[in-house]
């Protein structure tokens, strides 16, 4: 069985701006890509697990979010790091097209992504985290059995630390976390 880091991607792995939809406007936070390469070189697999209700909302398409992953990806690996395993959710529960529009099992706070994750790359929870810049990415992860949880404070963290549970850990930002993590 594996380890991997369970990762938000937005506000979290990049910038937050409303529906990132354009390659241009993907901004990692600084620092990233060289901390995930890190946290890969001592043996983390790397999955980024995200909601993407734009799809639904009509913002962008799926062919969109494959370009933004490809150009993510590629920066990535300009620092030697890269994504093992991407999960979005394009789902609305009541807009968009009938094919987005469903109150899904993958929509976080739901935990579908990380359980599908967790069953296709053969992950031990117990020696995995998730990291987000939400407290619904943390109680996703946490219906999926992943115990251990950061919260980051860009993106809506910051905003949110009031609600975190006991024994959740709060960070300045990604690359703090996985600095923590790889110091656990
Ligand atoms: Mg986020
Ligand atoms: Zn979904």
């Amino acid at each position: 069985m594996q380890k991997a880091l369970f990762l938000d991607r937005d506000g979290t792995i990049n910038r937050e701006v409303d529906y990132l939809s354009r390659v241009e406007d993907l901004e990692l936070i600084p620092g990233t890509a060289e901390r995930i390469a890190e946290a890969q070189r001592a043996g983390w697999k790397i999955v980024v697990i995200t909601n993407q209700s734009g799809i639904a909302r009509g913002i962008l398409t799926e062919a969109d979010l494959t370009d933004l992953h490809e150009a993510l990806s590629r920066e990535l690996s300009e620092k030697g790091a890269s994504v093992d395993l991407y999960k979005f959710c394009p789902h609305h529960p009541d807009l968009g097209e009938p094919r987005y529009r469903k109150d899904c099992e993958c929509r976080k706070p739901k935990p579908g992504m990380y359980l599908e994750a967790i069953a296709e790359l053969d992950i031990d929870v117990t020696q995995s985290w998730c990291v987000g810049d939400s407290l619904r990415d943390l109680e996703a992860a946490k219906r999926a059995g992943i115990a251990k949880c950061v919260l980051v404070e860009t993106g809506k963290g910051a905003a949110q630390r009031d609600g975190l549970a006991e024994g959740d850990m709060l960070c300045p930002d990604l690359p703090a976390a996985i600095a923590a993590i790889l110091a656990n």
